[in-house]
């Protein structure tokens, strides 16, 4: 049972849990309301649009959950070129995209001197903030990159609970893998920094996700990206595999789009100049209105996909992504008149935390 003063940037984590545990309709319809409210008077209406670029499906970790992992031999894995890349942000520029982001697997392939150059370009020849979410490289390589021009880095924590992130996300042999202290390394060296998790993630208690959104206040992250789990049949999480029966509790969190707009929504709550997307994941799940509903109960950012066929279903985290087999322009069109249907404005500008 939760009352109504309890929802407030400092509410303690059993009150975040018992909002995540929430079912009724008066209570949640508070909870929207709160989210928004905070939105408006927090970053206003505006909606900024991050331009994606899924610039390699290489990677060498064994994540229980993605469909990249290195042990999928089945998949064709692609690196994108300079030259498609630096393509692709003259398009964000084109069509008003604030910020291009580069997404890729943790691709050793891709090597630090060669994307500072990349980097490089794009500063020079747009006007486009520079977004990284490329794995944990080093700090040198963090360094180089911000040296160039990079803005901010998104690194999902995914959960705080211990013991199922290293299960779920198995450390590279004789290396820890710690991305909360990647993240403050980031933040010491410049970055605006971004994290998130996944909702529903098989074996995740309300009382883990009610911690992971008390860290993104902790860590007062710039950026904050939820979505739901969404399972890919052929990785150790999909169905009826012996990792996922192993981590099954009573308690779990359902990878439904109710707990991911509830958990948005204390997010927005406790970290309230956040940029928040309403994220791809979610509108896979929903393709109906998830992204509006998202952007109503706390979220501010969306990230249209920019990245070229063939590459663009062949980065396959999970079955199903929407926008996988639409053109850039679609989901340029698609997406800015969403907003606009719902009372909000296209941002200008970067879109940097305020
Ligand atoms: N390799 C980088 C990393 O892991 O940070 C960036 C790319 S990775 C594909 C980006 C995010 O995709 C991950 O942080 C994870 O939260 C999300 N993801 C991966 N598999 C997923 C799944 N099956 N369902 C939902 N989200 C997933
Ligand atoms: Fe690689 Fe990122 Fe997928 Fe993990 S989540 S397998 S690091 S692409």
């Amino acid at each position: 049972m939760v009352k109504e003063s309890m929802l407030s940037q400092q509410m303690s984590i059993e009150h975040i849990e018992a909002w995540l545990r929430e079912t009724r309709n008066d209570k949640l319809s508070l909870l929207w309301q709160t989210a928004d409210k905070v939105r408006k008077d927090n970053v206003a209406d505006a909606v900024h649009l991050r331009g994606l670029v899924e610039i390699s499906n290489h990677c060498v970790r064994s994540c229980a959950y993605c469909g990249l992992r290195a042990p999928r031999k089945e998949i064709q894995r692609y690196r994108m070129t300079a030259d498609e890349i630096i393509t692709c942000a003259h398009q964000a520029a084109q069509w008003k995209y604030g910020t291009l982001v580069m997404q890729a697997g943790e691709d050793y392939g891709i090597k630090a001197q060669w994307l500072a150059e990349v980097i490089e370009r794009i500063k020079k020849e747009t006007p486009l903030a520079v977004t990284l979410s490329l794995g944990e490289r080093s700090y040198e390589e963090f360094k180089l990159w911000r040296n160039a021009g990079a803005d901010r880095y998104l690194l999902r924590f995914e959960t705080t609970d211990k013991n199922l992130y290293n299960y779920i996300h198995p450390p590279l042999a004789g290396r820890s893998s710690d991305r909360i202290a990647i993240l403050k390394d980031l933040r010491t060296l410049g970055y605006e920094i971004g994290s998130g998790v996944m909702v529903g993630i098989p074996g995740q208690s309300y009382t883990s996700l009610a911690r992971d959104i008390d860290c993104f206040r902790k860590l007062n992250l710039d950026m904050v990206g939820i979505g739901p789990y969404i399972e890919h049949p052929d990785t150790p999480l999909g169905r009826n595999s012996l990792c996922r029966t192993a981590l099954d509790r009573k308690d779990r969190v359902p990878n439904d789009e109710l707990l991911c707009y509830k958990a948005v929504a204390l997010t927005r709550i406790v970290c309230p100049q956040a940029n928040i997307p309403s994220t791809t994941a979610l509108a896979t799940i929903n393709p109906t209105d998830g992204r509006e509903l998202g952007l109503r109960r706390g979220a501010n950012v969306v990230m249209p996909n920019l990245t070229p066929f063939p590459y663009r279903s062949q980065y396959e985290i999970y079955p199903g992504k929407a926008c996988m087999n639409e053109d850039a322009q679609r989901c340029q069109g698609c997406l800015t008149g969403r907003i606009v249907a719902i009372g909000r404005t296209m941002g200008l500008g970067v879109g940097s935390r305020l």
